[in-house]
């Protein structure tokens, strides 16, 4: 297992398009592995591919994006793995509520965001699956596939409040590499 460098905003991969997967390999689920032990070791609740600098659609997310979602669309405390999502559905009622983005470390912004989702996706043994997500669950399913598309939660904002989030987001990256 090893852990992997989280690329901080605004790195040009950020921005990027991922590629569909298409070989559910090896390789692939080693890939899975480092995210997970990534994701852990910075208390992340999602993780996307382009985030740690792969070109691929594949994001996880913690079961615990689900922990109030009932009845839970999955069981035990495995992340769960999603590969060449798309949005199915979604609702058109949406909500506001504070999120956080591992590429934005202690940046958190008031997102407008769908109550509910329905995602398609394949898992990584390349088997297609779909999942309602509640909520949280939502949230987190739609920032990740939006880090697939090249978008970030900023996007989602005004003008002034994307100001207000750069501002703390390059005050939190200078102190950060002052301490390196
Ligand atoms: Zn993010």
């Amino acid at each position: 297992m090893a852990i992997m460098e989280i690329l901080a905003y605004p790195n040009p991969f950020l921005r990027k398009e991922a590629k569909k997967v298409e070989r559910f390999d090896e390789a692939l689920k080693k890939i899975v592995v480092n995210m997970s032990e990534t994701m852990k070791s910075s208390d992340g609740l999602g993780l996307a591919a382009t985030q740690v600098g792969l070109d691929m659609q594949l994001f996880i997310l913690s079961p615990e994006t689900f922990e109030k979602q009932e009845p839970k669309p999955i069981s035990g405390d495995q992340n769960i793995v999603f590969i060449n999502p798309e949005i199915v559905e979604q609702s058109k009622e949406e909500y506001l509520s504070s999120e956080g983005c591992l590429s934005f470390p202690e940046v958190f912004i008031n997102v407008s965001r769908p109550k509910w989702v329905v995602i398609k996706a394949q898992d990584e043994n390349g088997q297609f699956f779909e999942m309602r997500g509640e909520e949280l669950a939502a949230r987190a399913m739609l920032h990740e596939r939006d880090h697939l598309i090249g978008k970030v939660m900023i996007d989602h904002v005004s003008f002034y409040n994307r100001q207000k989030a750069l501002a703390k987001h390059q005050k939190v990256q200078k102190a950060l590499h002052q301490q390196k």
